[in-house]
């Protein structure tokens, strides 16, 4: 398997963004990125000043990614993304749907949105209901997007399993939405503490069984930069982009959407960390039953020297490696759990950066 990095969240001028579709692809393959997505905003553009996405944007999104496929060099894929009740009854969250190929369905937008901020105006399972019905017929996946944001979160601890989840973003230039006491969280422009429950640790302990990846949500157009955005909707908190890492056979759309689908991948804070996390020789992301032990192998080669690993189970400490160089490895042996369990990494170097692997669940 290879690793391939991308950007999985980039704005353009089809909605809330400033450059267009395909300036923010050849921007992505410029700043060496393997591949990157297209996650316009069907709705929620509050004052646009570009107006909603209206069909000849879908149009030219799709057109752009058409274009920008390399197979070999560089992936590009289609999406969007979409406003989605958040199961507070008040805020909406936010969704970024990928599909496999370059062309599909716009789904259409159910609400205009000052019904976002209007208590009752949106009926929660009735507008989702509806949402799964016209991805139905489309191979697509779904990745809640800074799901602890005060403003446009997800509360997993309220949130129907009925609507499955493929993916979360734990990181962005939103900020972090690993846990509680996480480096560089989500703060609100406003001002606003994170979400409770909103955390992808709160989406695990609830049964979600989501890969972890990273983008930039950059409105500037600039994807997987380090550029600082204090946009007119979306002041970043943070100017570093995340990243998310796929391993993958090759490099094509097809191959890196398979890998997304497998949760073969996992976030970073903008820096090339490699990370193979695997339990019983299985990759991140694997869904194991019936093992008699468990052997727990991370292994990292920082960009620069590797701090410290850590391994949670359940969402607690479980294991941990100090570090001091760049290439660091970590073994241990733990008995096969009598309950549903899930593992995941976390790698700090030198300078606060982060890589956070997808789980491996461990079935009885
Ligand atoms: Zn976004």
């Amino acid at each position: 398997m290879n690793i391939y990095w991308g950007d999985l969240h980039v704005h353009s001028n089809c909605s809330d963004g400033r450059r267009s579709p395909a300036a923010c692809l050849e921007s992505a393959r410029e700043a060496g990125l393997d591949f990157c997505a297209m996650t316009d905003y069907v709705d929620h553009v509050p004052k646009s000043r570009y107006g909603l996405l209206p069909s000849d944007s879908w149009e030219r999104i799709q057109t752009a990614v058409r274009e920008a496929e390399r197979p070999g060099e560089f992936a590009a894929l289609l999406g969007f993304e979409r406003s989605v009740p958040s199961w507070d009854g008040q805020t909406p969250g936010s969704l970024c749907v990928y599909y496999r190929t370059d062309s599909g369905p716009l789904p259409t937008s159910r609400h205009p949105q000052r019904d976002w901020l209007r208590p009752g105006a949106i009926r929660p399972d009735e507008d989702m209901r509806s949402l799964w019905d016209e991805l139905a017929e489309t191979e697509c996946l779904k990745c809640i997007v800074h799901s602890c944001s005060a403003r446009q979160g997800y509360t997993w601890t309220a949130a129907p399993g009925e609507y499955e989840i493929d993916l979360v973003e734990v990181y962005s230039k939103w900020g972090a939405c690993e846990t509680q006491d996480c480096t560089f969280p989500v703060v609100d422009g406003s001002g606003r503490p994170p979400r409770p429950g909103g955390w992808v640790r709160d989406a695990l302990a609830a049964g979600f069984r989501v890969g972890l990846i990273g983008g930039s949500n950059t409105h500037f157009g600039y994807p997987g930069s380090d550029l600082w955005e204090n946009d007119w909707a979306n002041a970043a908190r943070y100017d570093k982009s995340g990243l998310t890492a796929v391993l993958a056979e090759e490099l094509t759309r097809d191959a890196v959407f398979q890998a997304l689908r497998d949760r073969r991948c996992y976030a970073t804070t903008r820096e090339r960390i490699q990370l193979d996390f695997t339990v019983n020789g299985q990759p991140m992301g694997s869904m194991l039953a019936g093992q008699d032990r468990l052997r727990i192998r991370v292994h990292v080669v920082g960009t620069r020297p590797v701090k410290r690993i850590e391994v949670f189970r359940n969402g607690e400490p479980a294991h941990h490696k100090i570090g001091g160089r760049e290439d660091l490895d970590m073994v241990f042996d733990d008995p096969a759990p009598d309950e549903p369990t899930w593992y995941y990494a976390r790698v700090t170097q030198t300078g606060e950066d982060l890589a956070w692997s997808s789980p491996i669940w461990i079935d009885p």
